[in-house]
Parts: structure tokens; C-alpha cells; sequence
């Protein structure tokens, strides 16, 4: 048998509401256009994220059952404690209520005005977390290209790495991190060959290795895929090794761990682990729940182990490879190749008509949610300002929630908007915040 199915049936089911066009016209209107603004009732197919909307399992749901609420020392945090020194091999395993509460700590010890922080490419909240720092995130991806198809377009771009060591001086960055999969740069993976020769350059340089190791499993799993010399080890072992090749990590439990809230901060180093232990129980909690519950740490602990089973692994990036390629196949620009948690359209690409400056990829957005009522979300110039590489339209896949016919429907619904492209329009902001603008700024069209 070729089909790739859901290794999963269904227990537990969630009404969906339809709404008219008109009615969608309407809440357009009233949320600004700005679909972060938007009801969740009021969506058919929710792909704003892949973050915290997963379906968790049955062992989860009695993990939660099992969770310890004690405020000091509970047997959750115990249990998520094994399962994390296991899968990454970190002296200090630290929980934090959500990854931007780790990254946050993280950078507060460790950024000074005028810092430098690289990346392969920094999701939002580490950009704005290192620029609240008064440091400055940069971002080192390979290839711009969004239509060559490499099979591990997520790298950090070795080259450029050095030359920024050389110019800014190693005592001006106070750690390299590397995204896996990497968010921001299509949910591309990163090559173990990659992380290894990062690894090789921090330790030259006296530099700390961080990963931002939201989407480690499904990274793990295409480097079981695309590189040979991985191709006979579990997922398991290749994520032990990414780790292995790191001196710290940042994570969030939403996405790779199927907990619906929940985050981690690891590393290796005593004295830094300590300083981060203060800070934490200043504003998050004391180190043994860090701002969860304990039914939360119970339900992580169970999440990391079984997201690196093999049959969920090949079933989710085959889900999203399908989706990608029904699009791509009949003309619409996406990210090539499909990454892992999502598709990304190029909208600026799909629309050549509206400029940069009139936000491509929020036309694209709010036209899909008024065809279909769909929710994606724009990664672009309104994300990211000036900083923008590309204008994406990202559509997140929640983990274990959707299944093949609302892939059907979502790869019509596109198709359909694609027939009519020339007819979108652009958009331009009426108000917006100082930071992230995009969860709050809102639009008018042009
Ligand atoms: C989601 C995400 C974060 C932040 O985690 P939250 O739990 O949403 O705070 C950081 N980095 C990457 C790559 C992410 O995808």
C-alpha cells in the first residue's frame, strides 16, 4: 500500500461553523483586517498556527490526570526532567510557560546594548526579545531563492558567519543560534553536516551554540530522509545528536511537543543556569514548574516522546508535502521545497501587481479568509518592516487536527483565488504598535 494515512482515528470531535460571505465581509471590516483580530468561531480552517493547536493524545489527556500541583519539587516536573536530559543530553532543563518567556531570560542575562546575535533566521519573538536587549539579531540564511529546491534550504550560511565573527569581533556575540526547522526561512530544515560546522566555528570562536528547537522532530525526520548517512537511525538518535552538537536550547512545547502551552530553556552551563533560575522565579515561577501547571509539564514530557515516532513523522510531512505540491503543481508560487509545519505561498511573486509597500502577502490572507474562510497569516514586510526578505503568505498545519478532505478543501479554496489573482488588491496601515506590529496593526485597503 502507497497511501500514507493518519496513524491516528478520532475521539474527541470539535464542531465546525460555516459563515456567509457576507457575514465574513463584515468581521473583515471590524478587525482592521488584521486577522489576528479575528474570532476563532468565525474561521473554518484555522492555519494562522501550528502553535499550542495541536490534538493531543489519549496518553496526554491521562498524563494531565497524573500531573503533581505542588508548588516546589512536584513529580511533573521530575518526570519532564528524565524525558528532556534524555532527548537532549542539557545539564539544566529549565520549563518556561511558553518559548518567548525562555528566549526572554535567555537574552536579558546574556545581551548588552550593541550585542550581536546571528541566526539562519529569527522567528519574531527572538528578534524582538534580543532587540529589547538593545542588541541586534541578524539573520543568516542561505540561498534567497525562493524557488530552488535544496534539500536543506533551512542552513545557516557558514560563510556569511565567519565574515560576521571576523567584523564584530566574537566578544561582541554572546551566542549563534540556529533555527530547526527554520521558521521564519519557510520551515526549511537545517543539515546535521550544517549544525556540526556551526558547532565547529563557536567552539573556535569561544562562542555558545543555541538551538531554537521548536520543530527539532521534524527536522530530525528530514535529515532522515535527505541525509544518507542518517538514513537507518530512528528519529530519536538524530535528535539526540542535534543536541548533542549544542551548548543550550530555547523551545517551544506548542509545536513539537503537542502541548497546548508550555516552553523549555536548557544549557550546559552552571553559573548562566543559575542567573536564569533568578530571573525566572522572578517573573514566570519557581525552576520546578516555571510558570505551568504541573498537568502541563506531564503533558510535554508525553508529547516529546511521541512525536518522534516514526509513523507520525512520515504521515505529517507527507501531509504537508501534499499540500504543497496540489498548489505548486497547478501554478502557485510556494517555498520550495514543502518545509515541515507549513506552506508558504510567495505572494509577492503570486501578485507582482501590488507592491511591497501595499503588503502582498495581507492581500493574500484577508481574499482567502473572505473566499473560504480560511485563517493564514502574513510573513512579510508587515511581519517584519524593512527586515523582510520575501513577502509569504505561511499556511501553518495544527498537528493531528485536520484531515485529508480539509486539505481537499484548503488546496480548492487556493486554486480558486489563484484564478483570480489580478483582481486582489493591496492594503495600507491605519495604526500600529511599536513592537510585533502585525498581531495588532490595523489595514485599509488601497
Ligand atoms: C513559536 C516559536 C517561538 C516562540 O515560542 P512561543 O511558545 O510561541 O512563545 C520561537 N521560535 C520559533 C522558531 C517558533 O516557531
Amino acid at each position: 500500500m502507497k497511501t500514507i494515512i493518519e496513524p491516528f482515528r478520532i475521539k474527541s470531535v470539535e464542531p465546525l461553523r460555516r459563515t456567509t460571505p457576507e457575514e465574513r465581509e463584515r468581521l473583515l471590516e471590524q478587525a482592521g483586517y488584521n486577522l489576528f483580530l479575528l474570532r476563532a468561531r468565525d474561521i473554518l480552517l484555522d492555519l494562522l498556527t501550528d502553535s499550542g493547536t495541536s490534538a493531543m493524545s489519549t496518553e496526554q489527556w491521562a498524563a494531565l490526570m497524573r500531573g503533581d500541583e505542588s508548588y516546589a519539587g512536584s513529580d511533573s516536573f521530575y518526570r519532564l526532567k528524565e524525558t528532556v536530559q534524555d532527548l537532549t543530553g542539557f545539564r539544566h532543563i529549565i520549563p518556561a510557560h511558553q518559548g518567548r518567556a525562555a528566549e526572554r531570560i535567555l537574552f536579558a542575562i546574556t545581551c548588552h546594548p550593541g550585542a550581536i546575535v546571528p541566526n539562519n533566521s529569527h522567528f519574531d519573538t527572538t528578534r524582538a526579545n534580543i532587540e529589547y536587549r538593545g542588541a541586534k539579531a541578524v539573520d543568516l540564511p542561505i540561498a534567497a531563492d525562493t524557488q530552488s529546491r535544496l534539500p536543506f534550504k533551512g542552513n545557516l550560511d557558514i560563510e556569511a558567519l565567519e565574515r560576521l565573527i571576523e567584523s564584530e569581533g566574537a566578544l561582541n556575540i554572546p551566542l549563534i543560534m540556529i533555527t530547526v526547522t527554520n521558521n521564519s526561512g519557510g520551515g526549511q530544515p537545517v543539515s546535521m553536516a550544517n549544525i556540526a560546522q556551526v558547532r565547529e566555528i563557536a567552539s573556535r570562536h569561544g562562542i555558545p551554540l543555541y538551538l531554537d528547537a521548536c520543530r527539532f522532530a521534524e527536522n530530525a525526520w528530514f535529515i532522515k530522509q535527505r541525509e544518507s548517512e542518517y538514513k537507518d537511525w530512528t528519529p530519536k538518535q538524530i535528535a539526540q545528536k542535534m543536541f548533542s552538537l549544542a551548548d543550550g536550547c530555547t523551545f517551544s512545547a506548542k509545536k513539537d511537543a503537542f502541548a497546548n502551552i508550555g516552553g523549555l530553556l536548557c544549557t550546559n552551563d552552571d553559573r548562566l543556569a543559575e542567573q536564569e533560575k533568578d530571573l525566572l522565579t522572578l517573573t514566570e515561577g519557581f525552576p520546578t514548574y516555571g510558570g505551568l501547571a504541573g498537568r502541563d509539564l506531564d503533558a510535554m514530557a508525553v508529547g516529546l516522546e511521541e512525536v518522534l515516532q516514526p509513523d507520525y513523522l512520515e504521515y505529517r510531512i507527507a501531509s504537508t508535502a501534499y499540500l504543497g505540491r496540489h498548489i505548486a503543481d497547478h501554478g502557485v508560487p510556494i517555498v520550495e521545497p514543502p518545509g515541515g509545519h507549513a506552506i508558504y505561498i510567495d505572494a509577492g511573486r503570486m501578485l507582482p501587481h501590488i507592491p511591497r509597500h501595499q503588503f502582498p502577502g495581507q492581500s493574500l490572507a484577508v481574499e482567502l479568509y473572505r473566499h473560504a474562510s480560511i485563517r493564514s497569516v502574513e510573513i512579510g514586510s508587515v511581519m517584519f518592516g524593512e527586515n523582510a526578505r520575501h513577502e509569504l503568505l505561511r499556511l501553518a498545519i495544527p498537528r493531528r487536527v485536520y484531515t485529508q478532505s480539509h486539505i481537499d478543501y484548503l488546496v480548492e479554496a487556493i486554486l480558486e483565488v489563484n484564478e483570480r489573482r489580478d483582481g486582489l488588491r493591496g492594503f495600507e496601515i491605519v495604526s500600529e504598535p511599536k513592537y510585533l506590529r502585525h498581531f495588532k496593526a490595523t489595514f485599509r485597503p488601497v
